[in-house]
């Protein structure tokens, strides 16, 4: 005789193996009242420890809602988040602090500019994280020269402001601080919308590199084109509900969803040719039906 599956989750001890992000069932709602508006809608995905996934979806879908609904920074309305086996969907904003400067998770702001403090050099964004952990400033200051080496940028950045860097250096900087304390798990807002296409292939390059460290990536984009060579698994964002998940490769190639069909027709560069008017009014009265 078998016995039924629990229903619940059991809490698993934290031995590294288990997914780094458990979202499920995720709500999230902006306003109140009569304002009050839907902006995610019964959520679940997981991410496995050095697993790289794209979430896509067209402006408004509820992807920087999802990163920040993950990240404690917008309240969730129904549903659970767990980060490294740790469930932090009831966390108050005190043991979010704490969680934050532990490190495990970072995020990478989709504004550039946000990311960095224009105060402070690019050395004392890099090595401020450490800091706050308590890590001793000489040896902050060498793993600071070393992650801006992993991001490929020469130490004769370190003395200098964010202002005095090129949008592609200073999204390299982001990228880099947001590693400095060896995190889980790193969120990247929009990490490549802002750049020209030089430094975007740039980025993505150190991006996919990063894999193989074992950090798991959440990249958010609007554009499949920009990520789908670079994740593992994309999840496609629709009207802030999940609509589809699979391989890169499978939903690049065999899409399900008439919505990812119409973002494959807008990446010309995967699909060898965009789709036409006719095409992409047919799909979008199938969203519409
Ligand atoms: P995306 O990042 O995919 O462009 P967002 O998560 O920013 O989408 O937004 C999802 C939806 O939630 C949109 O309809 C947006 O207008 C709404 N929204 C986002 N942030 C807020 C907010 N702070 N207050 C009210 N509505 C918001
Ligand atoms: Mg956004």
């Amino acid at each position: 005789m078998t016995t039924a599956a629990p229903q619940v989750k059991e809490a698993r001890p934290e031995d590294g193996t288990g997914p780094v992000l458990e979202v499920s069932g995720l709500g999230v709602h902006y306003g109140r009242g009569r304002k009050r508006r839907r902006a995610l809608h019964d959520v679940t995905l997981d991410i496995a420890p050095g697993e790289a996934v794209g979430v896509i979806g067209e402006t408004g879908s509820g992807k920087s809602t999802l990163a920040r609904a993950v990240l404690g920074l917008v309240p969730a309305s129904s549903g659970s988040v767990r980060i490294a086996g740790e469930e932090v969907s009831a966390y108050g904003s005190r043991r979010w602090r704490a969680l934050r400067r532990r490190g495990v998770v970072q995020y990478v702001f989709q504004d550039p500019l946000r990311s960095l403090d224009p105060d402070l050099t690019i050395e004392e964004s890099l090595a401020e994280p450490l800091l706050i952990q308590g890590v001793p400033r000489t040896e902050a200051a060498l793993r600071a020269r070393s992650f801006l080496d992993r991001v490929h940028l020469a130490p004769d950045l370190l003395a200098r402001l964010p202002g005095e860097l090129s949008g592609g250096q200073r999204q390299r900087v982001a990228v880099a601080r947001a590693l400095v304390t060896e995190p889980r798990l790193v969120i990247l807002d929009e990490p490549v919308s802002a750049l020209d296409s030089a430094n975007r292939v740039q980025v993505l390059e150190i991006l996919k590199d990063l894999r193989s460290s074992g950090v798991a990536l959440v990249l958010i984009s609007h554009d499949l084109g920009s990520v789908a060579g670079t994740a593992d698994r994309i999840a496609v964002l629709y009207r802030g509900e999940l609509v589809e998940t699979g391989t890169a490769d499978d939903v690049v190639r065999r899409p399900r969803h008439p919505y990812t069909r119409l973002l494959l027709g807008s990446a010309p560069t995967l699909r060898g040719r965009p789709a036409d008017r006719a095409e992409r009014e047919a799909l979008r009265a199938q969203l519409d039906a």
